[in-house]
């Protein structure tokens, strides 16, 4: 039987090719700042985000906390969306090992965090509250869909915050899937932000990794960040091989994966008891909602498993698809096939 992981675009294998550099990479002793193989993928990632450094860190999830780490000292405060994965999936790390205090406000259907709503989060100087320092927005927007936040928003949240002399972060986590899907350099998505974290190990197909870039001076602060919270590797050149092999090869192949989500959503939507808004379906992540008298979606997750389809529920009514280097049209075909036939009314 054939299996198509739809569970995470983090399944995805190393390729060929990042199995033969990460053999041949030239290593050295990283927090001494010897690994030019980690440098190279530093400097060449700041380069395609327009920033001055970048920094390897060992996960998406550590990118972001270093990242606020950096920016906030204790008691003070990030606007951030309810549906932020720094909120949601990230255990209250920034609030764990930060003290940073999380002012959140309702995440869009489209993504973005309403800018009146955060014109209004922003804390007057009063003795009584927690001073406001950074914004964060997550691009693309994992759980509304994989949804993109288009240049111009980007731009007015930093003009916002500049008004307002506060920093800017961006869980880019998956900001190639945004710069594909936009047909516009992730850089320019950035412009305004004064930090970003990307994925390596998501659509791209490493095996291990993150990087945060943002100014020389930032990242001196951030590289502290890393050291305290464990993350100061040595050899780590074999990994970060891997990383500049997905930058060079894997960011333009991303379309494929969302012409794939674009087509099974296509594919399903019309299905019985499926709720699913095909204008949501931007990159390679789709969302839907069952309601089926006959049928919960633990139900449904667990009859697909049986033919070879995994994906997962994400609370209430809702489930997510996502599509990514390991999954062909084939694979997709084989999919939409799978819920015709378990999902014919
Ligand atoms: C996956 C993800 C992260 C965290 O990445 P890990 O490498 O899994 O720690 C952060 N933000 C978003 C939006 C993500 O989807």
């Amino acid at each position: 039987m054939r299996t198509v992981d739809l569970r995470s675009d983090t399944v995805t294998q190393p390729t060929p090719a990042m199995r033969e550099a990460m053999a041949n990479a030239v290593v050295g002793d990283d927090v001494m700042g010897e690994d030019p193989t980690v440098r190279r993928l530093e400097e060449m990632s700041a380069e395609r985000l327009g920033k001055e450094a970048g920094l390897f860190v060992v996960s998406g999830t550590m990118g972001n906390l270093v990242s606020l780490l950096a920016h906030c000292g204790r008691g003070d405060e990030v606007i951030l969306g309810d549906a932020a994965h720094t909120y949601i999936y990230e255990q209250g790390g920034i609030a764990a090992l930060g003290s940073i205090h999380p002012r959140v406000l309702p995440n869009q259907p489209d993504g973005t965090l309403d800018l009146a709503d955060i014109e209004a989060a922003i804390r007057p100087d009063n003795i009584h509250f927690p001073r406001t320092r950074l914004i964060a927005v997550e691009n693309t927007h994992n759980r509304k869909g994989g949804v993109v936040l288009p240049p111009g928003y980007m731009a007015a949240v930093g003009a916002l915050a500049k008004r307002h002399g506060l920093r800017l972060h961006v869980d880019g986590a998956r900001l190639f899937n945004a710069a594909v899907a936009l047909g516009v350099p992730a850089a320019e998505l950035v412009r305004d932000a004064d930090s970003v974290t990307f994925c390596l190990s998501k659509g791209l197909s490493a095996p291990v990794g993150a990087v945060v870039c943002g100014s020389d001076e930032f990242i001196q602060e951030v590289r502290r960040a890393r050291k305290v919270v464990g993350g100061g590797m040595r050899q780590a050149g074999v990994i970060a091989a891997a990383g500049i092999v997905a930058l060079e090869q894997m960011v333009d192949r991303l379309a494929e994966d969302h012409a794939n989500a674009r087509r099974l959503a296509a594919g399903i939507a019309p299905l019985p008891g499926i709720d699913l808004d095909l204008a949501s379906v931007q990159t390679d992540i789709i969302i839907f909602s069952l309601h089926r008298p006959d049928m919960t979606p633990e139900q449904l997750v667990e009859t697909m498993g049986r033919r070879g389809v995994l994906f997962f529920p994400i609370g209430g009514d809702r489930l997510r698809l996502v599509t990514h280097y390991g999954v062909d049209e084939s694979d997709v075909d084989y999919t939409v096939a799978q819920f015709c036939e378990v999902l014919a009314a």
